[in-house]
């Protein structure tokens, strides 16, 4: 058997050899059956692109309930030695266990590896079933700023102890009067952290040549922690790329195409004009809570839960983990029915991630081809007309067949 190598991380870099072992998490619930369909999708798309020179060498590791049968663990440690070792994998939806001590899988996987990163691409396969009359123009790649926010899990409980003794403290120190029933949560927003996000944004649009970024926040009224990710934001740009952004501030007219262009909008307002005008938009860089918003409203725009790829990624260590951004749907498992496409979808960012990308537009292509073709899952079957509901694993052998023609 093949034994494959080692992704290395260099200078800033991944490094690729032509067989390199992924260690993979095949997931709960209907994991097993969108695993299968992506496997056999993203092997298709390497081999058609290079026949045997190159191969991913797959390495299961256990996650979630199949290793909890197995381990009595939920979150086995040689499962993070494995994605710290070999550097890019990929994961199934995974059931969070309820009372169980660990408060999220996918949470501790990113706090584990600081995946400060949740990238999630959004764009429109023409024919899937929309809610908007011009999904087509909706194409965005949102950067979530992910171990920040209220979304640290900073939090004090109404009434207990040490609550009531930071609420005196506020009240003494600063004059902060709060109800003395209030929980407490705490909002940390560091330079650091939105730095290191505002630049993965920034050059993942240089390197995608995209044309802007923007900055999502609520800085009007938060000032100094969504007003201070704005300005950090505009600072770096200008500090680190004097010559290749430009600031809507500077711009007279057309902003030159050879520069990305960085400009912000106040949350709310994004959400309107996501609807009304999605074309300003590409690249999208934001906080962890309005980032959860953002990633699901526009994934709703462009087909939903089954469609959406997602990723998060620390882009200074080269730890990356591809992953379908749905939930388990336990009603589903082993049904052999569901929508594969957002699994298969962060299969090819993960090929394009590794400098992999003809692989990668291949799948995307494929995808187009069979979704256009209207024979598809029962998700988009029963909201698209004239339309044929085919099975998970038919779905993923469409997609092979039209990459093969492509
Ligand atoms: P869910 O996404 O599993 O399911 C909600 C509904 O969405 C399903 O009933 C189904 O109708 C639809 N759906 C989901 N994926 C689909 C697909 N690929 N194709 C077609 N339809 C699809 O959300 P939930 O029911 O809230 O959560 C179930 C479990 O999943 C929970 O244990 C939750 O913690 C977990 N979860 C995991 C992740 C993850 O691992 N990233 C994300 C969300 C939820």
């Amino acid at each position: 058997m093949d034994s494959g190598e080692k992704i290395s991380f260099s200078e800033g870099k991944l490094v690729v050899p032509d067989r390199p072992i992924v260690p993979y998490i095949e997931g709960d619930g209907i994991g097993p059956d969108i695993w299968r369909a992506a496997v056999m999708v993203i092997d298709g798309a390497i081999k058609k692109c290079w026949q045997e020179r190159r191969q991913i060498i797959w390495k299961e590791v256990l996650a979630g309930e199949k290793a909890f049968k197995q381990t009595e663990q939920w979150l086995p440690q040689d499962t993070l030695d494995a994605f710290r070792e070999f550097r890019v994998g990929i994961k199934g939806p995974l059931t969070t266990p309820v009372g169980k001590g660990i408060r999220s899988l996918n949470v501790t996987l990113r706090q584990k590896l600081d995946l400060y990163a949740c990238v999630r691409p959004i764009r429109y396969f023409k024919g899937a079933p929309s809610p908007v009359k011009e999904p087509q123009k909706v194409e965005m790649v949102v950067f979530r700023e992910n171990t920040e926010d209220v979304y640290a899990g900073l939090e004090l409980e109404s009434g207990a102890e040490e609550t009531l003794a930071l609420l005196h403290h506020l009240s003494e120190t600063y004059g902060w009067h709060i109800r003395s029933d209030s929980a407490i949560g705490i909002k940390p927003i560091s330079k650091t952290g939105s730095d290191r996000l505002i630049r993965a944004a920034i050059e993942f649009a240089l390197e995608h040549q995209r044309r802007s970024v923007t900055l999502v926040h609520k800085g009007n009224i938060q000032k100094f922690t969504e007003g201070a990710f704005r300005n950090w934001g505009y600072e770096l740009a200008k500090e680190a790329y004097p010559d290749r952004t430009i600031s809507w501030e500077d711009v007279e007219g057309t902003p030159p195409a050879s520069k990305v262009l960085i400009k912000d909008t106040i949350a709310d307002i994004f959400f309107q004009q996501a609807l009304t005008r999605p074309e300003d938009f590409d690249v999208i860089a934001t906080m962890n809570l309005n980032g959860d918003y953002i990633s699901d409203a526009l994934a709703a725009q462009v087909g939903g839960v089954g469609m959406a790829p997602g990723a998060n990624i620390n882009y200074q260590k080269g730890y990356a983990i591809f992953e379908a951004t749905h939930g388990t749907a336990p009603k589903y498992a082993g049904l052999d029915k569901v929508n594969p496409t957002s699994l298969i979808l962060s299969g090819a960012m993960m090929l394009d991630h590794m400098g992999w990308s003809e692989a990668a537009i291949l799948i995307e292509k494929g995808i187009e081809k069979a979704i256009a073709g209207k024979k598809v899952t029962y998700d988009l079957a029963r909201l698209m007309e004239g339309a044929e509901e085919i099975p998970c694993s038919r779905f993923a052998e469409q997609v092979c067949e039209q990459m093969e023609l492509a």
